[in-house]
């Protein structure tokens, strides 16, 4: 066992972390940068540089592509289903195997708790293999009744995959946000080229191995390390890509779906948000207090779908203010590989001063600070847990994405007027609903323009359920069938019969 400050990391995850420097992946084989460049590697938890990885630059894109092509075009793209699906499982199971591991190196990348590496993360993304495995033999076209002008016909289609496609991931669920690409990208048939984030590549690059070892061919899965603006636009502008799957912020979505034109690839954008998290008179309010908690602080608030706006009615306003004080201060920051941590540090220094910044006009647009509101004493990107009362919409901590642990509470008047300022963001992503009343909650459900709405619930996922936004949140949907008909496209097959 080996010390990284106060936290104990296992001397084979160190070993993975400064070998990783070969840190490409193409056609199996782990390489260097063909510029021999390389950027910094850091642990959020204590500031320092734990390794470096390979900067890989538009001439590895391509490499990429071309070896994603080769695997397409020379049999994975014709694998029976059966085969595909064995692959798919077998990942899942190693995932499993090697959960201990994965969720090590996602912590020391991105600093979140290790117990949410494990069980939510890792775990989550083991499920995504395995519900994705199952598709690979349950998913296809249909022999359609069909009544031509001319003649008589038997008509049926096929759901063909659509080629090599550039998977560009974030860094707040490095490891589960690449499962909700790969796993139907894959379970379709496509052949993919990776673009890690910069801040966050080691659980992708182990991954990565693991899909050789489950069996995948090499230049199925092809990984390369870079910055967004290098190796991520490469391969968003790529002609040999035909559809690039994005999940990160909505200024870079732009740029994406700018890139996208000159071969015309198909774009799934899932971007940003600014959830509305509705508390009502009515609802069980320690629950909805734990739910407003899990809506803003899980993994230090950088959820794309956080509760960052908490609208709470005019008559429990102060009581829930109260509750959600007291809960607030019960929160433990640490190490996200020290014992007892309930939340880690922020992603990168870049990101704490971001929201401190947020912070800070927050305070200067008036509203009032009630918990938090600074960083806790020694190294580490740490942000403390930061409430705000008084929150008036059009306060800048009303209105942007902050992705970190700040909540806004604003205070509502009945459906109507939630309802209206709910609505009133230029994202749709997710919003929550805690009240007892079944006619309330579904009726305000269907009018809340966001992709997911949680009734009594925050931040549930399954790899059944469709996600992604309404909006500026994006377009398209991970996850369920919907993601197996984004990764295809649909053949129509005509049989003359006359
Ligand atoms: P980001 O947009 O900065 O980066 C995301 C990825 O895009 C990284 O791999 C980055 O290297 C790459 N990238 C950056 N510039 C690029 C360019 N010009 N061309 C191609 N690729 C480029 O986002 P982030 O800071 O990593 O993640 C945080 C953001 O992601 C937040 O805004 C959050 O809301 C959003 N997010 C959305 C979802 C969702 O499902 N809707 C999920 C998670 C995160």
């Amino acid at each position: 066992m080996t010390t990284i400050d106060t936290v104990i990391v296992p001397e084979y995850v160190l070993q993975f972390v400064k070998g990783a420097e070969r840190s490409i992946l193409i056609n199996g084989k782990r390489e260097e940068s063909s510029s021999g460049e390389f950027f910094d590697n850091y642990d959020p938890g204590t500031g320092q540089v734990i390794g470096r990885l390979a900067r890989g630059n538009a001439a590895d894109i391509d490499r990429a592509v071309r070896s994603a092509k080769r695997a397409f075009d020379s049999g994975w793209r014709d694998l029976k289903p059966g085969a595909r699906a064995r692959c798919l499982l077998s990942l899942a199971e190693l995932v499993d195997e090697n959960l201990e591991e994965l969720a090590t190196l996602e912590t020391l990348d991105n600093g979140k708790p290790i117990t949410e590496s494990m069980y939510i993360d890792l775990a989550m993304t083991a499920e995504v293999f395995r519900y994705y495995g199952g598709w690979c033999t349950k998913f296809g076209g249909g022999v359609l009744p069909v009544s031509p002008a001319i003649g008589t016909a038997f008509a049926y289609t096929r759901q063909e995959p659509l080629g090599v496609i550039g998977a560009i991931v974030p860094w707040n669920f490095p490891a589960l946000l690449l499962s909700w690409k790969l796993g139907p990208a894959l379970a379709a048939g496509n052949t993919v080229v990776v673009k890690p984030s910069e801040l966050t590549s080691l659980s992708t690059l182990r991954l990565a191995e693991l899909a050789l070892d489950a069996g995948f061919p090499p230049g199925v899965v092809n990984v390369v390390t870079g910055l967004g603006a290098e190796a991520g636009q490469a391969l968003a502008e790529h002609h040999g890509v035909a559809k690039v799957t994005f999940t990160g912020s909505t200024a870079t979505g732009r740029k994406i779906l700018a890139a996208s034109v000159g071969n015309l690839k198909q774009v799934t954008l899932e971007l940003g948000g600014k959830s509305p998290n509705i508390i009502f008179a009515d609802a069980d309010l320690d629950t909805a207090v734990q739910g407003a908690l899990l809506g803003i602080f899980m993994n230090q608030g950088q959820v794309c779908c956080a509760g960052s706006r908490a609208y709470v009615e005019e008559s429990i306003y102060d009581t829930f203010i109260d509750k959600l004080n007291s809960a607030a201060a019960g929160i433990h920051l640490g190490h996200g590989l020290a014992e007892g941590s309930d939340m880690g540090p922020l992603v990168s220094a870049t990101q704490q001063r971001r929201v401190l910044d947020f912070i800070g006009s927050g305070t200067a647009e008036g509203a009032t600070l009630v918990c938090g509101g600074g960083t806790p004493e020694g190294d580490g990107y740490f942000v403390n847990p930061t409430i705000f009362t008084d929150v008036d919409d059009k306060m800048t901590i009303a209105q942007e994405e902050i992705f970190g642990p700040v909540l806004s509470v604003l205070a509502f008047k009945g459906e109507n007027d939630v309802i209206a300022r709910a609505n009133a963001s230029r994202y749709g992503l997710a919003a929550g609903i805690w009240t007892e009343n079944l006619r309330r909650a579904h009726t305000v459900a269907a009018a809340l323009q966001a992709g997911t709405v949680w009734i009594n619930a925050y931040n549930m996922i399954d790899p059944a359920m469709p996600f992604g936004g309404y909006k500026e949140s994006g377009f398209g949907r991970d996850l369920g069938a919907d993601a197996m008909h984004a990764y295809t496209q649909t053949k129509a097959v005509w049989v003359g019969l006359d």
